[in-house]
C-alpha cells in the first residue's frame, strides 16, 4: 500500500497536496465544513475528508493511519488544533514536534536566533525602557493581527488599553525591506537548501504609501500589519553567502532546544537595512505560506533541481528519499 500525504486543508495544503502528488503519493485533504470547495477545483487531493472542526481531527486519525498517513504541520495547523493537541498526534507527523513550543514563545525564539549569531531587533522588556520606535506583537502568529506601533511609552499605553490581557513584547522597530528567506535543511543529506524568497503584502502598512501624506495627516488610522498575500522576490546575488550562512547557524543552534533538532522547511522573517545587514524579527519553524508563489517556477530551487520544486513537491521528495532509504524515522517527529 502506498504511503498517504495528509494534510489539513488551509495555508500551504494545495502546495503540499500538488508536490506530493508530483511524487507519486496518494493525498488527502482535511477539510473543515465549508471549506471543500477550492480543493476540489484544483484537484490536488485524491480524497478530501470532511469534518466539523479541528477538534475531530483525533476521530479520523485511526482511518488516517491505516492509510499509511503522514501529516504535514503548517500554521493553520498549529493555531487552530494547538501544540498541545499536535503533541498528542499519534499518526506519521513530518518534523520535530518538540521545535514547536520554542518557536511559540517569542522570547525562546530570540534566544535562539541570537545563540546561533544572528542580528536581532532589540527588545524591551519594560515600556519604561524603551529608548526609540517600537512594534508591539503578541505572542502567537496570527499573521501580524493587533500589532502596533508605539513610538514612546506613552504612545504605548495608550495604545495597550484594548488589549492588556495578552502577553507581548515590545520590540524596536527596524526600517529596512522585509524579506522572507525560505530554506529547507534535510537531514538525510545534511545540506542547507535554499528555496527562495518572498515579501508579505500586510494590510494596511502596505497601503498607506497610496495616500499622499498631506491627505494621511487628515486620516485617524493606526498602521497594521495584517497578511493578506505574499509577493515573488530574488535577492541581490552578493548577499547569498550571507543567506546560506544563517540558514546553517539556526539549524546548528535549533539542536540543543529540540528533539531532534530543526528540519525540513523553515522560514527566517528578516528586515535589510540599508547597510545591507540582515535583522531577523522571527523564525518560523515549518512551511510558510510566502512559498505559495512557487508552484511552478522558483528561481532558486530550479537552479538547484533543474525542475519545478516547490517547497511542497521538496517536502514529499524528502519523504520519499526516506521510504527508499528505510530512513523515514529520521524525518518523523
Ligand atoms: P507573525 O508572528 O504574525 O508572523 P511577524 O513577527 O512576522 O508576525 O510580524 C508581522 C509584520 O510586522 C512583519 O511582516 C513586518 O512587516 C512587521 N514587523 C515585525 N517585526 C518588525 C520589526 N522589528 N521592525 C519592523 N517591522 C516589523
Amino acid at each position: 500500500m502506498k504511503y498517504s500525504i495528509v494534510t489539513f486543508a488551509s495555508h500551504s495544503a494545495l502546495q503540499i497536496l500538488h508536490g506530493a502528488k508530483q511524487e507519486g503519493f496518494h493525498t488527502i485533504a482535511l477539510t473543515i465544513q465549508g471549506t471543500e470547495q477550492p480543493y476540489k477545483s484544483f484537484k490536488v487531493a485524491d480524497e478530501i475528508i470532511t469534518i466539523k472542526s479541528y477538534a475531530d481531527f483525533f476521530a479520523i486519525e485511526p482511518e488516517l493511519t491505516n492509510k499509511k498517513g503522514i501529516l504535514i504541520p503548517h500554521a493553520s495547523l498549529i493555531a487552530y488544533l494547538g501544540i498541545d493537541a499536535i503533541k498528542r498526534i499519534k499518526m506519521a507527523y513530518f518534523g520535530d514536534r518538540t521545535i514547536l513550543s520554542v518557536e511559540a514563545d517569542r522570547d525562546a525564539q530570540m534566544a535562539w536566533l541570537s545563540e546561533a549569531g544572528l542580528h536581532v531587533p532589540k527588545t524591551f522588556n519594560t515600556p519604561e525602557t524603551m529608548d526609540r520606535p517600537c512594534i508591539i506583537k503578541f505572542h502567537g502568529a496570527d499573521g501580524g493581527r493587533g500589532y502596533f506601533l508605539a513610538k514612546n511609552q506613552q504612545e504605548f499605553y495608550e495604545k495597550i488599553g484594548t488589549n492588556p490581557l495578552k502577553k507581548y513584547v515590545i520590540q524596536e522597530y527596524v526600517v529596512g525591506v522585509p524579506i522572507y528567506i525560505h530554506y529547507f535543511y534535510s537531514p538525510l543529506t545534511d545540506e542547507i537548501e535554499l528555496m527562495g524568497f518572498d515579501r508579505r503584502y500586510e494590510s494596511n502598512v502596505d497601503g498607506i504609501g497610496r495616500i499622499a501624506f498631506k491627505d494621511q495627516m487628515g486620516f485617524a488610522f493606526e498602521t497594521s500589519y495584517t497578511v493578506a498575500g505574499n509577493t515573488p522576490l530574488v535577492l541581490r546575488e552578493s548577499l547569498l553567502p550571507a543567506v546560506f550562512q544563517m540558514g546553517a547557524a539556526t539549524v546548528k543552534a535549533s539542536r540543543i532546544r529540540a528533539n531532534q533538532g530543526l528540519y525540513g522547511p523553515f522560514c527566517l522573517e528578516t528586515m535589510v537595512t540599508p547597510d545591507l545587514n540582515f535583522c531577523v524579527f522571527e523564525i518560523s519553524a515549518r512551511i510558510v505560506a510566502g512559498t505559495n508563489v512557487y508552484v511552478s517556477h522558483n528561481p532558486y530551487s530550479y537552479l538547484r533541481y533543474n525542475e519545478p520544486m516547490s517547497t511542497g513537491r521538496r517536502i514529499a521528495r524528502e519523504i520519499k528519499t526516506a521510504i527508499e532509504q528505510n530512513q523515514l524515522e529520521k524525518i518523523l517527529g
